[in-house]
């Protein structure tokens, strides 16, 4: 084994390993440490995202999709089925089996492009010397022209509800039940809560979350999240609102948690499983020797500037332990950024577009600035919505639920945000995201052509809408701000 590398990054998320890859594809000497082993006992890559996160999370949306598409969706379209069952376990060795082509995939694309992967544990030494220490306990000490930390993040704890891994889970034990629990509390509406609260819901799971914040998806634009949370409510989500879990009690397998409701009342609630999900926290235990030069930030993030450059030279830092959205995308982009800057270009992110999807049914995705913020901020601005009930494709599908919202500078016209609900929306708010990277205005979008039917033109007519153009709506005026 090598002991000196141009590059060699710490973690093999998404951050970290696309980072490797375009590092080597410059013609860099790469090496990539990443400590994760699966249920095997192997080494594997892809990090959170491929192994316990976005991955096996859609792998499971989409099989509890179909399933509830075939226990409850058919009937009116004529078709009858009967004698559905769902066999837990084989929907879990299918997401393991798609878990496994992806994270293999990586490796060979390690190989294909030269990046040296060792599988053990990295700590950022001073000096830009970075000690391995393999799964045998071996401990070696390599040297890098660069380092590149991307150890990524982990879920937060909170004393009152503690992991036991059996009746108290994280979102990796929520990926990995046997069967559907009859009750499942979820503590913490966010993201996590409302993708896997929806698997199991679609399952068949009674499902209640309880979350401490009053206001349902503070980062969604408020009108969204309000459409959100009565289409997920109607699917059987129980959401309550304002509520502080003081105690949990394991008997038997079985769960009692003890909380304070909206108007102060004390409640307790029994769950055959309870998933916490309250956010996740930067990896920094044991990754920096006292004089790595390193610093953390005020909340434990690694501290970096615009560029991801730490506070050391030669160090970067990249993903979700580093401050902005905790997404696979995000990091990807930081590392291809991170790569070409150390190969000498002078790569930039565009942190002001980046897109974010909650993978429900309906989809939620948003770019760019909500409504909220540009009130907050002050800059004039104009707004269009266009509803999916007004859609043809969207009613062809029996996906009329939702609607598209675009923000546009007032006096520019160009487009600062965009907000979906509805069918497809992760692709129609990255068709926005596209737009929104030239500098599009409204009007552009509107003059382009959009094939009919498509979920697309909702899009189309809620740019329309922007400036009162839109063709399929009663209201043709411009909400203007
Ligand atoms: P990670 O993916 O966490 O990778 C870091 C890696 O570093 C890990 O493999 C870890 O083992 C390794 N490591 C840590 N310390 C060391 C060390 N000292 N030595 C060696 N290795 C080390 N994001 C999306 O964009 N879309 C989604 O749909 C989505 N769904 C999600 C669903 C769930 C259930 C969860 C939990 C997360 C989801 N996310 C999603 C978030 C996404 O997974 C993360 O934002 C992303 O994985 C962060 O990438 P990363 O490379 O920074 O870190
Ligand atoms: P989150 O921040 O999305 O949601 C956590 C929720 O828990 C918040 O609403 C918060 O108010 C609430 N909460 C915090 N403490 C609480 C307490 N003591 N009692 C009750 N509620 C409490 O975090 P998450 O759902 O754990 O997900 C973590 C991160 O992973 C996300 O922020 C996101 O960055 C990433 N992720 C992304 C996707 C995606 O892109 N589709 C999917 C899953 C996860």
């Amino acid at each position: 084994m090598s002991t000196t590398y141009d590059v060699i990054v710490i973690g093999a998320g998404p951050a970290g390993y696309v980072c490797a890859i375009r590092a080597a594809q410059l013609g860099l000497s790469v090496a990539c440490i990443e400590r994760y082993r699966d249920a095997e006992g192997q080494g594997a890559l892809g990090g959170t995202c491929l192994n316990v996160g976005c991955v096996p999370s859609k792998a499971l949306l989409d099989s509890s999709h179909k399933y509830a598409e075939v226990v409850h969706g058919l009937g009116h379209h004529g078709i009858a089925v009967s004698g559905v069952s769902c066999d837990v376990p084989a929907l879990i060795r299918r997401k393991n089996g798609i878990v496994k082509q992806l994270t293999g995939g990586t490796a060979m694309l390690f190989k294909a492009n030269g990046v040296t992967a060792l599988f053990g544990s990295g700590r950022l030494l001073a000096g830009r010397k970075v000690e391995f220490t393999d799964h045998d306990g071996q401990t070696s000490v390599l040297e890098a022209g660069h380092g590149v930390l991307a150890t990524g993040s982990r879920p937060i704890d909170i004393p009152v509800a503690p992991v036991d891994g059996k009746t108290i889970i994280d979102s990796t034990g929520a990926l990995e039940l046997d069967a559907v629990p009859k009750r499942l509390g979820v503590i913490g509406a966010g993201v996590i809560g409302l993708e896997l609260g929806s698997v199991w819901r679609r399952l068949g799971a009674e499902v209640v979350l309880m979350e401490a914040m009053d206001v349902f998806l503070p980062i969604m634009d408020q009108q969204i999240a309000r459409e959100a949370r009565k289409v997920l409510t109607k699917q059987g989500l129980d959401i309550r609102m304002s509520c502080r879990v003081t105690a949990t009690e394991v008997r038997r397998g079985k769960v009692t948690v003890t909380y304070l409701a909206a108007d102060g009342a004390e409640q307790k609630e029994g769950f055959d499983k309870l998933i916490v999900c309250v956010g996740r926290r930067p990896v920094t235990d044991n990754l920096l020797a006292p004089d790595s030069g390193v610093n953390l930030d005020e909340r434990g993030l690694v501290f970096v500037d615009d560029n991801c450059a730490t506070n050391a030279p030669g160090v970067w830092a990249i993903g979700d332990v580093v401050r902005g959205p905790m997404l696979a995308h995000k990091g990807s982009e930081e590392g291809v950024m991170v790569a070409e800057r150390i190969a000498g270009q002078q790569t930039q992110m565009n942190y002001g577009v980046i897109p974010n999807v909650i993978y429900t049914d309906p989809e939620i995705a948003a770019v760019g600035l909500t409504e909220e913020q540009l009130k907050q901020s002050g800059e004039p601005y104009k707004v269009g919505t266009f509803p999916f009930a007004a859609n043809a494709r969207a009613l062809a599908a029996d996906a009329g639920a939702g609607m598209v919202k675009v923000l546009a500078h007032a006096d520019t016209d160009r487009v600062l945000g965009c907000q979906v609900i509805g069918p497809a929306a992760a692709e129609l708010v990255q068709q926005a995201a596209i737009a929104m990277e030239f500098g599009t205005s409204a009007e552009d979008l509107g003059m382009m052509v959009f094939a009919h039917p498509t979920f697309s033109e909702a899009l189309h007519e809620a740019a329309l809408a922007v400036n009162g153009h839109a063709i399929h709506t009663a209201s043709r005026r411009a909400r203007k701000k």
